[in-house]
C-alpha cells in the first residue's frame, strides 16, 4: 500500500500522472491531506468516483491506529500509536504560552544505548517512513482542530536518532513546511542529536532553516562516554567542530541539551567547564534536570544547585535555562518516550 502522507507534492505530481490523470489532480489530493485533513480517499469529492476506487486499491491516507492518549495534569497529552506492522511508537503534544509543541518520533526503539533514557531499552527495531513521522503530526493537527487550535512549532526528539534516519527525517521537514499543506516554518522545526558528526556537516551544507539541537550532557569525554556511547566514535572536539561548521554554513543559533545528572556532571567546574566550551559560539543552553526512568537510577540535582548552575553559565556569558518540565505525571518528558505502553 502506497501512504498518501508519505509523498512530496512532486511526487504526488508525477505519480497521479502515471495512473493517467492529470496534474492538478496532485494538488487536489496534497490539499485535501494536509489542508482539509480528511482520513479516506472517499471524502476527496472533487476526485472522479472512478479515480477515487482506482486509489483506494492501491493506496491509503493512514497506517496507524491509536492505542492510547493520555493527559497530564499540565495539559501535555501522550500518545501511544500502533504502526502497520504491530511496533508502537510514541508522540507528545505540549502546550506552551507560545503555542503547541509537538514531539515526534523518528525510530521505533534506538541504538544509540544512551545509559539515562528510555527510548534505547530494547534497542533499535527499525526506522520509521518519512510517512510515519508525518502522521503523527497531522493526527495531533485533528486533534487540535477539534478546538480550533494549530501547532506552531514541531521537535524531532521522540524515540529514535533522527540523524540516523536522515532523509526521512528531511522529507517530513518539508512535507510539513509546505505552503499548501500545513505550513510550519523551518525555523520552527527543531531536530536533535546524540552527535552524529557527519550528518551535521550534511545539514550544515543544506543551509536549511531548522534549528539544531545537541544532546551534549557532558563536558569531558570520559563523561560523556560513560553516558553516551556515540561519544567513543567522535568526542566532544570534534562535535563542536562540527557545530562551529553549522553556524559557520547557516548563521543559526545552535541548542545545547545539557541533562542534569545528580553527581555526574552537575557541580559548578562542569559549568565552568562547559562555559569554556561553548564560549565563543552563538548558542542557547536547555538544561533538563534528569528524567526519572524506572530502569535506572539517576538521582536528581537539587534545586539550589540547578540555580547555582545557570547563574555559572549566565556570569560566564552562556546563555541558559531550565527547560520546564512537562508530562513528567504520564512519562511524556525527555528520555521517557519508549517503544511500548508508558511506564512510571
Ligand atoms: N536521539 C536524539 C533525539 C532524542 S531527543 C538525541 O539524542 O538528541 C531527547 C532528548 O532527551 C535528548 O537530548 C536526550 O539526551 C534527552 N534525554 C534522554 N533521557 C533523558 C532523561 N532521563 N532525562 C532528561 N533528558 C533525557
Amino acid at each position: 500500500m502506497i501512504q498518501l502522507l508519505d509523498m512530496l507534492p512532486d511526487e504526488l505530481d508525477e505519480w497521479v500522472q502515471s495512473l493517467g490523470q492529470p496534474r492538478f489532480r496532485a494538488k487536489q489530493i496534497f490539499t485535501w491531506l494536509h489542508k482539509d485533513r480528511v482520513d479516506t480517499i472517499d471524502a476527496m469529492t472533487n476526485l472522479p468516483q472512478k479515480f477515487r476506487e482506482q486509489l483506494k486499491a492501491i493506496a491509503t491516507v493512514t497506517t496507524m491506529k491509536e492505542v492510547t492518549r493520555q493527559v497530564s495534569t499540565d495539559g501535555t497529552v501522550k500518545w501511544l500509536w500502533e504502526l502497520y506492522d504491530g511496533s508502537t511508537i510514541e508522540t507528545v503534544l505540549m502546550r506552551h504560552d507560545y503555542g503547541n509543541s509537538v514531539c515526534v518520533s523518528t525510530q521505533v526503539g534506538c541504538r544509540m544505548g544512551c545509559t539515562f533514557c528510555a527510548s534505547t531499552l530494547g534497542g533499535l527495531v527499525r526506522n520509521l517512513s518519512a510517512g510515519e513521522v508525518v502522521e503523527q503530526l497531522w493526527h495531533v493537527q485533528r486533534f487540535l482542530d477539534e478546538s480550533d487550535e494549530r501547532v506552531s512549532s514541531c521537535v524531532l526528539m521522540g524515540s529514535g536518532e533522527p540523524m540516523e534516519n536522515y532523509d526521512a527525517a528531511m522529507k517530513f521537514v518539508d512535507i510539513i513546511n509546505n505552503p499548501d499543506g500545513l505550513q510550519i516554518g523551518a525555523r520552527h522545526i527543531t531536530i536533535s542529536t546524540s552527535g552524529l558528526v557527519p550528518a551535521i556537516r550534511r545539514l550544515a551544507d543544506e543551509k536549511r532553516q531548522i534549528t539544531l539541537a545537541i544532546s551534549l550532557h557532558a563536558t569531558r569525554d570520559e563523561i560523556r562516554s560513560a553516558l553516551m556511547p556515540i561519544n567513543r566514535r567522535w568526542g566532544i572536539d570534534e562535535l563542536l567542530d562540527s557545530c562551529h561548521y553549522y553556524f559557520k554554513q547557516t548563521g543559526r543559533r545552535i541548542s545545547f541539551e545539557y541533562a542534569l545528572v545528580g553527581g555526574q556532571n552537575d557541580d559548578l567546574q562542569h559549568a565552568r567547564e562547559l562555559a569554556g566550551l561553548l564560549g565563543n559560539l552563538d548558542c542557547h543552553v536547555n538544561l533538563i534536570p534528569v528524567n526519572y526512568v524506572p530502569e535506572r537510577n539517576y538521582t536528581r540535582t537539587p534545586k539550589d544547585q540547578i540555580r547555582a548552575f545557570v547563574n555559572e553559565l549566565n556570569r560566564l556569558g552562556v546563555n541558559a535555562t531550565v527547560r520546564r518540565e512537562k508530562g513528567h505525571d504520564i512519562a511524556a518528558a525527555c528520555g521517557q518516550l519508549r517503544a511500548e505502553q508508558g511506564r512510571i
